[in-house]
């Protein structure tokens, strides 16, 4: 048995009594919203999906045979209420279903920011919870359609009825987590550890790393095409490798001169400097500077964020990789096209 400096829950922990005979209410048909809303239904929980009146999503959920009501409806049926909605209209529907949140229901999310952040104060007397799978939406519908699971996150914030925890565990049961184990956090770790990795490693650190590099071949006169596959194309070979056996199969896999050449110098490009950074925009997350500059930001309109946007997009290895990524006919790079359609 594997050793963990955690608890790892599996299905055989999960007790399905404290959700067989409740109402499950999904708010919101995206990325989760239309796997969790599935997944429970096939696993013979009643399930009513909340959405607006004039929203697109509402054909889709009836669609795929489920039960659709207005939020505030959704809600009030609702024994559990489970927030998928984008993280900065949460506290707008919040405001919309909180009165129907009777004493003992469960307010669920998958993500801790707008508990965390206090931009939703829940009501004393329910239940708050928190249940994240580690995986987009269609992976965790993909993954329980073909029997198998996504690996995910439970938290108590709030544990009115003593069955908080229990209850956490029993949907995510439902939804396929249990089949490949489930880590219990808090919403502080979850919110913090979820905005540094993303901004700090897996969508600003890489995108920065890749754009550096590729700016440095180009000015130095090589070919947009060689460095946009040398510094993106190739990047999914390396994290494939990664995901299967760590930093060490990556290694192994790679030529004795790539290893050499990477091993002396990774450490100088991504430095103590960055390390310091790093620990800044950590630092932001915890103290709340981050959270403010982007609930500021959402209020005005996102104005920075608009404009960051355009320059990205405007990138020249954007210009140079849309038409290179046409020439592969075998280029799965569309799971994204996929994950937007399913939403
Ligand atoms: P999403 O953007 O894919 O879907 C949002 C859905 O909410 C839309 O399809 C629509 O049905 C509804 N919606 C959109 N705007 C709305 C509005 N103004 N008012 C009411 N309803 C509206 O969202 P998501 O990515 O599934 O995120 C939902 C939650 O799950 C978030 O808390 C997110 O942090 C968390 N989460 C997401 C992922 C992921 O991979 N996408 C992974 C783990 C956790
Ligand atoms: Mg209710
Ligand atoms: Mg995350
Ligand atoms: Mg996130
Ligand atoms: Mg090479």
């Amino acid at each position: 048995m594997t050793e963990f400096t955690t608890t790892v829950y599996y299905d055989d922990d999960a007790d399905r009594s404290h959700i067989d005979s409740k109402t499950v209410a999904i708010l919101g048909y995206g990325s989760q919203g239309h796997a969790h809303a599935q997944n429970l239904a096939e696993s013979g929980v009643d399930v009513v999906v909340g959405l607006r009146p004039g929203s697109s999503s509402r054909a889709a959920a009836r669609e795929d045979g489920l039960r659709v009501a207005s939020p505030a409806e959704a809600a009030a049926e609702g024994d559990i209420v489970s927030i998928l909605v984008p993280d900065t209209v949460q506290p707008a529907v919040f405001e919309e279903i909180r009165d129907g949140l009777e004493a003992g229901d469960t307010l669920q999310f998958a993500h801790g920011f707008n508990i965390h952040y206090s931009q939703i104060e829940p009501p004393e007397d329910v239940d708050v919870t928190l249940v994240a799978p580690k995986s987009p939406g269609h992976l965790v519908r993909r993954n329980y359609e073909n029997d198998e699971g996504t690996p995910g996150l439970i938290a108590v914030y709030q544990d009115t009825t003593g069955e908080a925890k229990d209850e956490a565990l029993a949907y995510a049961h439902g939804i396929g987590c249990t089949r490949a184990g489930v880590i219990e956090t808090t919403f502080r770790e979850e919110t913090e550890t979820d905005l540094f990795g993303e901004q700090a490693v897996l969508c600003g650190g890489v995108t920065s790393l890749v754009k550096q590099g590729y700016e440095t071949l180009v000015d130095a006169g090589y070919s947009p095409e060689m460095a946009y596959f040398e510094c993106l194309n190739e990047l999914k070979l390396i994290v494939d490798l990664m995901y299967e056996g760590g930093l060490g199969e990556m290694w192994d896999s790679v030529s004795d001169t790539a290893e050499f050449g990477g091993l002396t110098r990774g450490d100088r490009i991504v430095d103590e400097h960055s390390r310091e950074r790093m620990e800044e925009v950590l630092e932001e997350v915890q103290d709340g500077t981050f959270a403010r500059e982007w609930i500021l930001e959402n209020q005005a309109g996102r104005p920075s964020y608009n404009q960051l946007k355009d320059a990205e997009e405007s990138h020249g290895i954007e210009e140079v990789g849309r038409p290179l990524r046409d020439l592969f006919a075998w280029n799965d790079g569309d799971d994204e096209e996929t994950e937007k359609a399913e939403a």
